[in-house]
């Protein structure tokens, strides 16, 4: 969704919701947080300091952006920010205000220690934030399951990376990285396309939503390269929708073929509408290389 304007994905919305009844009601509650996003995209600034050829020598050396800077983050907006979002994630859970009250009034929530949770080293990770929710028993003090706050603060924390993000992509394409997990941020990617004039691979970040490429014959959650042990299947014959698996890892990655697909496709709007996909790859067994999530 970098680079796209509000406009744009909400017609991209309206053509998934058209096709898709299912996932209508879930696809209202997106537009309600890309609203607040965009919203809040406008204002965020995040400091960007590297020269070019720093950043250069970073993918070169597989380093990804953020591998040894933390992102400078105004904690009191990412905070606004997150019960904002609360109040659309949550909104089909019964004492919404009651839960609401008692999520911003967690001393685990407030700005000083969100910046100490997310300001260490590598620690801006699902696993980690959820972790430090469950050693806080934050669910048993809120009654909000610790995914679903750890899902809150980052979609809160998305356009802050995406902000980010967008100034590397101003000086770089990032050709030179041909890692599996996200050049600017190190976080796994969400989904896979193949554009359309030459089958090429191209990974999108959950987080900060970077694309860059990607070999076709890996895994890029374990770097399998194994051409036996890889593999792809569709579900209902929709042959620009497929799944490809990994039988070192058992992961997969949802994948989707412009070639076949007319107009735009913004891949996190494709994620959230092809969960029919995640399904069925679950039910042979297979996990997510990256965590489902809302926004992210
Ligand atoms: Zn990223
Ligand atoms: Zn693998």
């Amino acid at each position: 969704m970098q680079g796209y304007s509000l406009e744009k994905i909400n017609k991209a919305i309206k053509k998934y919701a058209k096709k898709n009844e299912n996932y209508a009601q879930l696809l209202a509650s997106y537009q309600e947080l890309l609203e607040i996003h965009f919203q809040y995209l406008e204002h965020i600034d995040v400091p960007f300091n590297l020269e070019e050829e720093t950043i250069k020598e970073y993918l070169r050396q597989g380093h990804y952006l953020l591998a040894d800077e933390l992102l400078n983050l105004d904690f009191l907006k990412v905070r606004e920010l997150m019960f904002k979002i609360a109040r659309v994630l949550l909104n089909n859970e019964s004492n919404l205000s009651q839960k609401l009250e008692l999520l911003e009034s967690l001393p685990e929530l407030q700005a000083e220690n969100l910046s100490q949770l997310l300001n260490r080293k590598g620690g801006n990770t699902p696993e980690n934030v959820e972790n430090y929710l469950r050693e806080n028993s934050v669910q048993d003090k809120c009654n909000i399951e610790s995914e679903l706050i750890s899902n809150i603060i980052f979609t809160a924390l998305s356009p802050f990376y995406m902000s980010y993000a967008g100034k590397a992509a101003e000086i770089t394409d990032f050709s030179l990285w041909s890692k599996g997990f996200c050049p600017v941020c190190g976080q796994k990617p969400m989904m896979a396309m193949l554009r359309k004039d030459n089958n090429a691979r191209i990974l999108e970040c959950w987080l900060c939503h970077t694309q860059w490429n990607f070999s076709r014959l890996e895994c890029p959650y374990c770097n399998n390269k194994d051409y036996y042990k890889m593999g792809y299947f569709f579900v209902n014959d929709e042959k620009s929708r497929r799944i490809n698996v990994c039988e070192h890892c058992k992961s997969y990655i949802k994948t989707i073929s412009l070639k076949e697909i007319e107009g735009n496709v913004i891949l996190d709007v494709e994620n959230l509408c092809t969960m029919h996909l995640d399904s069925a790859a679950q039910e042979k067994g297979y996990r997510p290389g990256q965590d489902l999530s809302l926004l992210n």
